[in-house]
Order: C-alpha cells, then structure tokens, then sequence
C-alpha cells in the first residue's frame, strides 16, 4: 500500500539466517561445542576467505560453527507460507522444559529471522541447533536442504 504522504518508507533492514552455510559474507555466529551446544559470540565475526581455508579439513564448517547470513527468503528450501519453517519445526520436536531459560547473548537478535518470527522461544532453542552433523555430505543436508545444491 502506497503512502498517502507520498513519503518514502525506510527499507526494513534484510533479516539473517542463524543456521546458514559457511562462506564469504557470512558471519560467525557461534561455535559448536563437544556437547553439541552452541556458544555464541558476543560480536559478529565476519567469514573470510582465510578463515575458510583454515576449515577446508576436518567434519564440515557447520558442524563445527554457526553461521549467519541473509534469509534467501523463497529461494530456501526450508521456505513456507511467507517464513521460515525450521524455528516452527524445531519447537515442535524439543518440549520446552528441556530448553534453557535464560536467552544466548547473540550478535543478531535484532536482525534474526528466527526471532522475528517467533521472539525469545526460537532464542531457547537455538542453541540446541546445529546447522550440520559431522560427516554428513553437504548436498542435500542441513537447513538449507536442496538450496546448498545451487551454491
Ligand atoms: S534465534 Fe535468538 S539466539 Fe538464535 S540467532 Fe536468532 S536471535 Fe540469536
């Protein structure tokens, strides 16, 4: 809907994904501790090419961190009714009881897509979410499913 003013509304600011791929232009967003817990880092760190080298061995970057990236919105498999549908099937498989109450100091809250969806019950989660398991192959696995195979 247009403005009767005619004023132009400021762009509202491009969303992250929290559980993207590893690569240039993305952000470290925590790390995958031996628990398989997410700690989170206080400030963004951004993903360059150096730091990827340094993963090129070993179980995949996203076994190992979490990583933040622009939401692609519809060009994401995990995509549906106008949202992402991973925080809303993530809540449905963990009871909340085995959720931690208080919420991760995160670099992005203001600006997740997790979050803008569904507040603070997606940040209690969260940290229970690993984006890949160790040893899985990148094409056609994690949250961003067939989209990792365009890449
Ligand atoms: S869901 Fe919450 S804790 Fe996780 S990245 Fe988004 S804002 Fe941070």
């Amino acid at each position: 809907m247009s403005d009767p003013s005619g004023a132009k509304k400021p762009a509202e600011p491009s969303l992250l994904c929290p559980s993207a791929p590893a690569g240039e232009g993305a952000i470290v967003l925590g790390v995958v501790r031996s628990d398989g817990t997410v700690g989170y880092l206080g400030e963004r760190l951004p993903v360059t090419a150096e730091f990827l080298d340094r993963l090129r061995s070993g179980p995949a970057p996203e076994a190992r961190f979490r990583f933040g990236a622009p939401c692609r919105e519809s060009a994401c498999a995990q995509w549906s009714d106008g949202g992402c549908g991973l925080p809303g099937g993530l809540a449905a498989l963990v009871p909340p009881e085995e959720t931690p109450d208080a919420l991760p100091r995160c670099s992005i809250r203001r600006q997740c897509r997790w979050f803008h969806q569904r507040g603070v019950s997606a940040c209690r989660i969260c940290p229970l979410v690993m984006t890949r398991e160790a040893g899985v192959p990148a094409v056609g696995a994690g949250p961003h499913g067939r989209s990792e195979q365009q890449r």
